[in-house]
């Protein structure tokens, strides 16, 4: 059986009752797809206890953005991970599911858990606040669950970046831990927000990937210098109805500019296909 809990003084108890057994956390905003499931997975392969966390953390939205109609789905969230602990009945299964903002953000809630230099480039410059959005909740997620192992994917490379700088800054002493991107079969990486694309734009959704793999040929070919160039080109390309946000090579550990030092590249891409802003990235050995 999946325990779902609202309440985070509820949370608390459970926690402090659990001694010294393992506990790996996944924070999500539900609506969950394979994705996240293979989080969850992971999670409870590695460790005695697992706590999902469900939760539209509106600090991390911009005024423009999709809070108000991003898909909440608990009910059929807490049956697929039903589903999936049979396959692992020896080991614990939490949801955490605030039902009301003031679970995390009680009356009085004033501060904000933020990452310079890191938060300032990709998707942190045409989102500003929210890393500092995205931070501060897992903070507070950190300081209510205790994990000794935190799951992210590589879906939100920059994300997953941006914690472990904030997890070793602060000393949490928590692992974290990256988990490859799930895909369709044609290559759009799996998101909640793929659900917002009608028919045709399904299909230009794809140019995302497929332009980033086109980069990754030229990149291992040609090197870094050429393939700059070339995001250029491909940018020119895109078809009507998308836009890029950002298509950039980057050096994958510092998100900085590629050097001669650089041991991986990050190919990261934003695209808006009208309105829905998608993201996805290939992270490749120099
Ligand atoms: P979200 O619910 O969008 O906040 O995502 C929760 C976690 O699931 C984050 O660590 C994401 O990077 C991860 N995630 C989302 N989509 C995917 C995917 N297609 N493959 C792997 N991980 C994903």
């Amino acid at each position: 059986m999946v325990k779902v809990v609202y309440k985070t003084t509820e949370l608390l108890d459970i926690r402090e009752k659990l001694n010294n057994e393992s506990v790996g956390l996944v924070p999500t905003m539900g609506n969950l797809h394979k994705g996240h499931l293979s989080l969850v997975e992971k999670s409870l392969q590695e460790n005695n206890i697992s706590i999902v966390t469900i939760f539209v953390n509106p600090k991390q939205f911009g005024p423009n953005e999709d809070l108000d109609e991003y898909p909440r789905t608990l009910e059929a969230d807490v049956k697929i991970l039903e589903e999936l602990h049979k396959s692992y009945p020896k080991k614990k299964l939490y949801v955490f599911a605030p039902k009301d903002e003031k679970e995390i953000y009680p009356n009085g809630f004033s501060t904000r858990v933020e990452v310079d230099n890191l938060t300032n480039k990709l998707c942190g410059s045409s989102r500003p606040g929210h890393f500092a959005g995205v931070t501060t909740v897992v903070y507070q997620l950190f300081a209510i669950t205790k994990p000794h192992n935190a799951y992210f994917g590589q879906k939100d490379y920059q994300q997953f970046k941006v914690i472990e700088r904030m997890t070793n800054d602060l000393r949490l002493n928590i692992s974290i831990i990256l988990m490859p991107i799930i895909r369709e079969i044609d290559g759009l990486a799996l998101s909640s927000r793929n659900q917002y694309l009608a028919e045709d734009e399904r299909i230009n959704a794809i140019y995302l990937n497929k332009t980033l793999k086109k980069i990754e040929h030229s990149l291992s070919l040609n090197g870094p210098e050429v393939a700059k160039n070339e995001i250029k080109e491909r940018i020119n390309e895109s078809p009507a109805g998308t836009k890029w946000d950002y298509l950039e090579i980057l050096d994958a550990d510092y998100l900085s500019d590629t050097t001669s030092q650089t041991s991986h590249f990050i190919i990261a891409g934003a695209l808006f296909v009208n309105k829905t802003r998608l993201i996805d990235n290939l992270r490749i050995k120099s």
